[in-house]
């Protein structure tokens, strides 16, 4: 990976924290990370850039144990496949939660977290890795709703 200055960077940084990809119209494909042309339609396709929505599903993940020099503060860890809800697949790493919390179908969205910091502290990248969406909260309603109902239940059988 290439660092070719500061300015680069930040004008990279802008990029990166908007989750852009492309959309063909022809096809009604989204791709990421972005491309000029779509890869289905060739020459036919009509591309234009698209921010997703950051939200999306573990397709599949690894848990990495040894990580290599630059990343070894965050070993272990998990590195999964993440489908966004617009169709593409990203790799990226899966933060705020234990890798045996991490399982396929598991709803995530993406934040803005530091990437790595090099060895002699001067450059720090910063981009998207993705983190559980927290719908706790949904689970919990749904077990009350499903008890009120049981209990309605049970009170016109006994009534
Ligand atoms: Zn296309």
């Amino acid at each position: 990976m290439g660092v070719s200055g500061v300015p680069r960077h930040w004008r990279s940084l802008r990029e990166r924290y908007r989750l852009l990809g492309t959309y063909c119209e022809n096809c009604e494909t989204s791709f990421f990370p972005p491309r000029k042309i779509c890869p289905k339609c060739r020459r036919r396709g009509r591309t234009k850039e698209v921010e997703f929505s950051g939200r999306g599903r573990v397709f599949s993940y690894t848990v990495i144990h040894v990580g290599s020099k630059t990343f070894e503060e965050y070993a272990p860890y998990v590195i999964g496949l993440i489908e966004l809800e617009e169709g593409p697949r990203v790799l990226s790493q899966i933060v705020d939660c234990k890798p045996e919390d991490v399982h396929i179908g598991m709803k995530v969205e993406a934040c803005f977290r530091k990437l790595f910091e090099q060895d002699d502290g001067g450059i720090i990248s910063y981009g998207f890795k993705f983190r559980p969406v927290d719908d706790s909260w949904v689970e919990y309603y749904r077990r009350l709703l499903a008890e009120k109902e049981a209990g309605a239940a049970q009170t016109q059988s006994t009534g």
